[in-house]
């Protein structure tokens, strides 16, 4: 099953119900990813025992809480599935709105959770307790102090994805956190466009500065079907090339699977796509929202500031 929690958070940090959401979500059997706003509580969501992902989510909206707008930047970064988070008056408030946003069920304050997702919430404020079994994907909030919180010693993947409208800020944190999980000076480096590209001359851009980084550059079958002057020897993917360097920044492409069957290994992944809900954006390290034409020319300048 798979599950996604929203990280309930005090401030910049992660509020201890965040804990026993994740203990009610490993009692279903569940690895789940963790979403945690504006990035707060990150690190300390990593460690919790069973954590399988933890997602930063970046943008201008953490600034202060707005429900439509923090469960449109978490709808857009979630998978499907079951949304998990605190029923707090923030907690509720967001995922009611992810719910309604994704036409799933949306069952509150759950008191007792268990495998098949039956749930028992109490209702006519609490003169009675009702039992509900969901078939499918939907949204729920647990009740504080009520599931076991799961333990410390995880060591989740991190990754993030930034919404901010500075692109600058975003670029330059894609390269920092690169470095400190590379030697970018060391790497190989793969560059990829998409038919988000626009036409086969933008695909200068991606030369001129895979010249600069002593880089590769290859394409999504997208891009090289559409694009007689893409050739085929520079597609990544099912039928193409399978990769696997240690920086891979994907520009303009969509992350359709069988795209990712090519790099999904790649040790960072960088994405910079326009549409906040590209599905490469689950899959990468860092990902960018922005045009190509805005984050591209700030990449250049970021990467050989460090080369
Ligand atoms: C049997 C089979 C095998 C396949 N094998 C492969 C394979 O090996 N490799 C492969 O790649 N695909 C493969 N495909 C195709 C795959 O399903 C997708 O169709 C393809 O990967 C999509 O390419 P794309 O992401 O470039 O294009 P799209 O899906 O059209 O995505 C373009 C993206 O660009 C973004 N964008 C648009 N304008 C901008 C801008 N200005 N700035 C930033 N972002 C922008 C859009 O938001 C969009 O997400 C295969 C398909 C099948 C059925």
């Amino acid at each position: 099953m798979d599950i996604t929690i929203i990280a309930e958070t005090q401030g910049d940090n992660l509020h201890p119900v965040t804990s026993q959401l994740v203990g009610a979500a490993t009692s279903l059997g569940a690895s789940p990813t963790v979403l945690c706003a504006g990035g707060a509580g990150a690190d300390t969501a990593a460690g919790i025992a069973g954590v399988g992902k933890v997602l930063s989510v970046v943008g201008d909206c953490f600034s202060t809480f707005d429900g439509g707008a923090w469960a449109a930047a978490f709808d857009a970064a979630a998978g499907a599935g079951v949304i998990i988070g605190a029923a707090s008056a923030q907690g509720r408030d967001v995922v009611a709105r992810i719910a309604a946003r994704r036409g799933v069920p949306v069952v509150q304050d759950v008191v007792a959770i268990s495998q098949g997702l039956t749930m028992t919430h109490p209702i006519y404020s609490g003169k009675a307790m009702q039992e509900v079994t969901i078939g499918g994907d939907c949204a729920v909030t647990l009740r504080s102090n009520t599931f076991p919180p799961a333990g410390d010693g995880g060591s989740a993947e991190s990754a993030t994805v930034q919404q901010s409208g500075d692109v600058k800020i975003a670029v330059q944190e894609a390269i920092a956190k690169a470095s400190a999980r590379l030697d970018v000076s060391d790497a190989d480096i793969i560059i990829s466009g998409g038919r988000g590209m626009g036409s086969p001359d933008n695909f200068e851009h991606l030369y001129s500065l895979s010249d600069k980084l002593g880089a590769a550059v290859g394409a999504s079958r997208a891009a090289v079907d559409t694009w007689d002057e893409i050739p085929h020897s520079m597609q990544v993917g099912q039928t193409g090339k399978t990769v696997n360097p240690s920086l891979y920044i994907a520009v303009g492409i969509s992350g359709a699977i069988q795209h990712l069957a090519g790099m999904r290994t790649s040790k960072y992944i960088v994405a910079i796509n326009k549409d906040p809900e590209a599905p490469i954006f689950k899959i990468a390290d860092y990902g960018i929202v922005s045009t190509w034409e805005e984050a591209l020319p700030i990449l250049g300048d970021e990467i050989a500031k460090i080369l």
